[in-house]
C-alpha cells in the first residue's frame, strides 16, 4: 500500500528535483527524490511536453506503487521558432553541458536584438497515483536572452534568462523569488490545488 502522503519526484535531474522540493515544501504534502535503491525504467521522451511529463510521473507511480510526480520543461526561443523547446535538455546533442548549451544558444542567437530576443520558460507537471489516476498543470514565464551569462544561481539556461520585470538574470535572483515566478514555480502551485480539487483530501 503506498504512502498516500508522499509524492515521489521522477527526476535524476538534482537542479530540478531541489527546486519542485522547494517549491512543494509550501504546500500540505510530503516529498521526496527518488532513493538510491530504487530503480525505475522511464520511456525515451518525445516532443509532447504534456506526454512526457505523464509518462516519467506514470513510470514511477506503476513500477513503485507510489505517487509519481514529474514535469517537463525547457525554453522557447521566439527568434528560434520556440527552440529548442521540449529539446532544450538535448540542444547541441548529449555531448553539451550546461555551459555548452548557452553557449550554441548565444551563437545561434548572434545578430539577434531588442525583442526579438524574447523568450519564455514553460513547464508541465503531472501527478499520477497508482491507480492510475493522473492531474497535470502548466506554467510559464516570460523574458529575454542577455547577451552573455550573469549570475551563478539556478541551474540550466538560468544565467542567459531576464525574467519580465527584472534587470537580473534568473541565475542572479535569490531561489525565493525564482519560485514565485518561474515556470515551475507556478505549475506545482497550480498542479497542488487541482489535486485537491480533483482527487481530494487522500492524496
Ligand atoms: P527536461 O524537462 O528533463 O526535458 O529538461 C528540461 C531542460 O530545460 C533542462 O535540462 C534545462 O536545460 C531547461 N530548463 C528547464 N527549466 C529550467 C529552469 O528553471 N532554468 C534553466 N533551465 C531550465
Amino acid at each position: 500500500m503506498a504512502d498516500e502522503r508522499v509524492w515521489v519526484i521522477a527526476t535524476g535531474n538534482p537542479g530540478k528535483r531541489c527546486e519542485i522540493e522547494a517549491i512543494l515544501s509550501h504546500c500540505d504534502v510530503s516529498v521526496r527524490g527518488l532513493s538510491p535503491d530504487e530503480s525505475v525504467a522511464f520511456p525515451d521522451e518525445g516532443t509532447d511536453y504534456r506526454e512526457n511529463a505523464i509518462e516519467k510521473a506514470r513510470a514511477v507511480a506503476a513500477q513503485l506503487g507510489v505517487i509519481g510526480v514529474a514535469d517537463d520543461s525547457g525554453i522557447e526561443v521566439d527568434a528560434l521558432d520556440g527552440a529548442p523547446g521540449p529539446l532544450s535538455a538535448r540542444y547541441g546533442g548529449e555531448g553539451l553541458d550546461d555551459r555548452g548549451r548557452v553557449d550554441k544558444l548565444l551563437a545561434a542567437l548572434a545578430g539577434t536584438e531588442g525583442d526579438a530576443r524574447g523568450a519564455k520558460f514553460v513547464c508541465h507537471a503531472a501527478l499520477v497515483t497508482p491507480e492510475g489516476e493522473t492531474v497535470v498543470a502548466y506554467g510559464e514565464c516570460r523574458g529575454v536572452i542577455l547577451a552573455a551569462p550573469r549570475g551563478r544561481g539556478g541551474f540550466g539556461y538560468d544565467p542567459v534568462f531576464q525574467p519580465e520585470g527584472f534587470d537580473r538574470s534568473m541565475a542572479e535572483v535569490d531561489t525565493a523569488t525564482k519560485h514565485q515566478i518561474s515556470h515551475r514555480g507556478r505549475a506545482f502551485r497550480d498542479l497542488e490545488a487541482r489535486v485537491r480539487a480533483e482527487l481530494g483530501a487522500a492524496v
